[in-house]
């Protein structure tokens, strides 16, 4: 059994595949993050398979695995204009054709903006969207972002990453990538309740849903729909729920992937910090640390 923390960043696909994995080993990283193309939308470079399969025997030998790849953040899935939303589908279309090569791969994307339709038409429009993808049957599991709700984000809180689920059809690939900082701004708080916000979650989604966390720290106070991201430790997050979460008993095992504002040193160094963190074995729940202190001191008293 794997008893090492998969932890990772996000990490610049400029150099190509291979030089990813370079600075994955780099840092200690044993996953990573990297956007498909221009996060701002636009053309993907052409394929270079060899890179990819050099990155692939590379990770292969590094132990590096549960690649990521972020679609870009510009793409509005239900977008009022058709356009945009045929543009959306066409680049997803495109991306999950390209990582059938990546095998092991996910795919996260945002889903998506109404713009004054309401959530509901939203709802329905990512829906459509995914289902139209998923008549290719790829083998890459997408993973929809929860968001902090800042405009007019979809996926705002679970209800509504639950609501698209129940609306596509085959969704045994469908899955959800939780992001700290954004379900922290959106008023879930992981930091005085991580216990209860797993459980809605759980009652909400379901943990199996749950494939990936990305690990940020939060420049903003709970429930601000801010979404701007601190680095670990360095936010209102902060380094102690940090640790919580990544020793939880039910996110552990997740793949963790950090998008601090940091160049790839600083990322090392945030491996570094969670990894001496990883405390795995001995892990007790916040919960049971108090209570046990409460009743401790009664009996110390006596
Ligand atoms: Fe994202
Ligand atoms: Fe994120
Ligand atoms: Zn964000």
């Amino acid at each position: 059994m794997n008893h090492k923390l998969t932890i990772g960043c996000h990490i610049s696909s400029a150099k190509g595949f291979y030089q990813m994995g370079l600075d994955a080993d780099k840092i200690d990283a044993n996953c990573f993050q990297f956007f498909t193309r221009n996060p701002r939308g636009g053309k993907a470079k052409v394929l270079d398979l060899e890179d990819l399969n050099r990155m692939m025997d590379y990770s292969k030998a590094h132990g590096i695995s549960h690649f990521l790849a972020h679609a870009p953040y510009t793409l509005n899935a239900c977008a009022k204009e058709e356009r945009l939303r045929t543009f959306a589908y066409e680049t997803m279309l495109d991306d999950l054709q390209r990582l059938e090569h990546l095998s092991g791969a996910m795919y996260n994307f945002h889903p998506g903006s109404h713009v004054q339709q309401g959530a509901e038409v939203g709802i329905q429009l990512i829906a459509d969207h995914l289902n139209r993808l998923n008549e290719h049957q790829f083998r890459t599991s997408i993973l929809l972002e929860t968001m902090s709700g800042k405009g007019s984000e979809v996926g705002r809180n679970f209800q509504e990453l639950r609501a698209i689920i129940d609306k596509v059809e085959h969704d045994r690939n469908l899955g959800v990538c939780l992001d700290t900082c954004h379900v922290f701004d959106g008023g879930y708080d992981i930091v005085d309740h991580l216990d209860e916000v797993l459980q809605e979650f759980d009652r909400c989604i379901g943990l199996d849903r749950l494939k990936a966390i990305h690990l940020n720290d939060s420049m903003n106070e709970l429930g601000s729909h801010k979404d701007r991201h601190a680095r670990i430790g360095e936010g209102t997050i902060g380094q102690a729920a940090m640790a919580r979460i990544i020793n939880h008993e039910q996110l552990k095992n997740l793949p963790f992937y950090l998008e601090t504002p940091n160049e790839l040193e600083g990322h090392g160094e945030e491996i570094a910090f969670l990894r001496k963190c990883y405390t795995k074995d001995r892990y007790m729940p916040i919960h049971t640390i108090s209570d046990k202190k409460l009743t401790g001191t009664s009996n110390r008293n006596k």
